[in-house]
């Protein structure tokens, strides 16, 4: 309600109510003034009924007989004489003081107003008798009579208005208030959420509504912030690769990021606040979650999907949401797939070395026990036990090296680089094999040209001693081993025409000790089956590319681009 409208309001109803009683009182007055008229009037007509100027005394009596003194009108009979005065036959109320010439007697058939002799305004209304025409019937009345009721009207009708327009100004003034009572409160509630309360809070509807303008802006701002921060928020979470998801008591799901919707398939319009039931989330993981609510205590478990292994961490928060706080399960899933096949890798590693090197140790301490125990006397055979231990002796070196190169490439140790030129570098290596090669009657065909690269010297050779040393060891008798650099594409192609390997123990070639079962069995190859393992930790460590084809028992290409 506006405060000045009330105002307006207010004054034009009281104007009008005063604009009735005036109305009122003049109609009143009026009304009286006719009605005072009407009765002189009539009065008139049944004096003239009554009086018969023929018998006056007669008449007289008549009249006294009809009208008393208490009557309110007076009435009076008045013969003018020949001398032009007036003479009053008769009067009601005995008052026979007649004026020389009153006025009203000129005035015939008007109502005149006039001071009598008795000091008062009198109304008059004089006719003639209508059978001589001499005698005057007067009728009159105290003018303070007719207008007694509108004067009673004034003196106690003042008062009731003013009470009345009072009682209604005090109404509309207190409805005012009441009416912005509630708008003040709510008013100085929104000025403590928007932060602002400097913001004026008055009587007045305008200034209330000008404050309000003022509190919807800063609360606009405020939240277009809270938004900015939830979006925010929810970016961060998005950006997150471990999965989030968190869970209300009513069972609500009250938050989850991206990585979740990838973790347990969740429908891309999956929303807000669906029962978690609704998840595709196994018997299992839906007691977890039932397990955790209840204890309110936090706990771990794996879960398998697909490739991915994802180590499932549940807590019992408590989050706050519209001023309660709420019991929440937090779910929260981090990928542990390589931590886990890490831990299988290097469960596996120390089983496979131990096998590795347990078969030549156990090979040694028989020799030299029975050497120690002169078990082994024959010189031919003594030589022959001393040929076998240092050869697994040197099995051990080989191994041992080799677990070094790879924990040193694991480590990320940080190795010196250079310039080197790769076509040096495989001449060398050829030129260190040429025993091997002319042994196994192996023809080497190169086509080498410079290719210069920055790297570390030790471990491309590495590289390229272990793919050509495979390709020495695993030829035929009498086979062909091709060496191509293509400097342009930075591509080293090292082809065998030796064993092959078969398709599915392709992928598997570059694992550690993992040796194919056919080339364990050829007696003559020595190998740690860790070569290409070393091979693959050097690609991966330079971000080099190799890429294996092999045809079973015709040959093997091993590709290796230094990009
Ligand atoms: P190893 O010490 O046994 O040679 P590697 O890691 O170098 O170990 O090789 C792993 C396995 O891959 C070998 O045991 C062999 O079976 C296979 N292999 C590697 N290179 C060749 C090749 N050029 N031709 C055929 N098989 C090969």
């Amino acid at each position: 309600m506006n405060k000045k409208k009330t105002i307006i309001e207010t004054t034009i109803l009281s104007l009008l109510i005063i604009i009735l009683y005036v109305v009122t009182f003049t109609l009143l007055l009026s009304f009286s003034k006719s009605k005072t008229y009407d009765t002189l009037k009539s009065t008139s007509d049944i004096v003239q009924n009554i009086f018969n100027g023929n018998d006056e005394s007669n008449s007289i009596d008549k009249l006294n007989n009809t009208f008393d003194e208490n009557n309110s009108l007076r009435i009076s009979i008045i013969i003018r004489n020949n001398d032009n005065k007036y003479t009053i036959l008769y009067d009601n109320k005995k008052m026979y003081n007649a004026e020389n010439t009153p006025e009203e007697l000129v005035n015939i058939n008007q109502y005149y107003t006039r001071k009598s002799s008795y000091g008062y305004n009198m109304i008059y209304y004089t006719i003639l008798d209508n059978e001589n025409g001499k005698y005057y019937i007067r009728t009159s009345i105290k003018e303070s009579d007719t207008t007694s009721m509108s004067k009673n009207f004034l003196i106690y009708g003042s008062p009731v208005l003013i009470l009345i327009l009072l009682g209604f100004i005090f109404y509309k003034v207190y409805e005012y208030n009441k009416s912005i009572k509630p708008l003040k409160k709510g008013i100085n509630e929104l000025k403590v959420i928007s932060g602002d309360t400097n913001i004026e809070n008055s009587d007045d509807v305008l200034i209330l509504s000008n404050s309000i303008e003022l509190i919807k802006n800063n609360l606009n701002q405020k939240i277009e912030l809270l938004n900015e921060e939830k979006e925010k928020t929810q970016m961060v979470l998005d950006s997150l690769t471990e999965g989030i998801l968190v869970i209300s008591e009513e069972n609500k799901v009250i938050m989850f990021n991206n990585a979740v919707k990838n973790i347990i398939s969740l429908d891309e319009n999956y929303i807000l606040d669906k029962d978690y039931n609704l998840l595709p989330l196994d018997d299992d993981f839906k007691e977890n979650i039932i397990k955790c609510f209840k204890n309110k205590s936090d706990f771990s478990f794996d879960i398998t999907k697909e490739t991915k292994i994802y180590q499932v961490h549940l807590r019992n928060i408590s989050i706050k949401i519209n001023n309660e706080n709420i019991n929440c399960v937090a779910i929260i899933f981090f990928d542990v797939t390589e931590n886990r096949n890490i831990d299988k890798i290097k469960n596996d590693f120390f089983a496979n070395a131990s096998h590795e090197l347990k078969t030549p140790l156990t090979s040694i301490i028989g020799y030299q026990e029975l050497l120690a125990n002169k078990i082994i006397t024959d010189p031919q055979d003594v030589e022959k036990a001393i040929d076998v231990t240092i050869k697994q002796a040197k099995k051990i070196d080989e191994i041992l090296k080799d677990m070094l190169s790879i924990s040193k490439l694991e480590n990320n140790e940080i190795t010196t680089i250079e310039e080197l030129n790769v076509k040096d570098i495989i001449e060398q290596i050829i030129s260190d094999e040429n025993f091997k090669i002319k042994k196994h009657h192996i023809q080497l065909k190169t086509n080498l040209s410079d290719l210069i690269i920055i790297s570390n010297k030790d471990d491309i050779s590495k590289l390229f001693s272990n793919l050509i040393d495979n390709a020495i060891k695993y030829n035929k008798e009498g086979g062909i081993i091709e060496i191509n650099i293509n400097s342009t594409d930075k591509k080293i192609e090292i082809k065998d025409t030796g064993i092959g390997i078969k398709d599915e123990d392709q992928n598997r070639i570059f694992e550690r000790f993992y040796r194919v079962d056919n080339s364990k069995d050829k007696n003559n190859v020595e190998g740690t089956g860790l070569g290409l393992s070393i091979v693959k930790h050097i690609i991966d460590k330079y971000n080099y590319e190799i890429d294996v084809s092999s045809s079973y028992l015709i040959g093997s290409t091993f590709t290796v681009i230094l990009k």
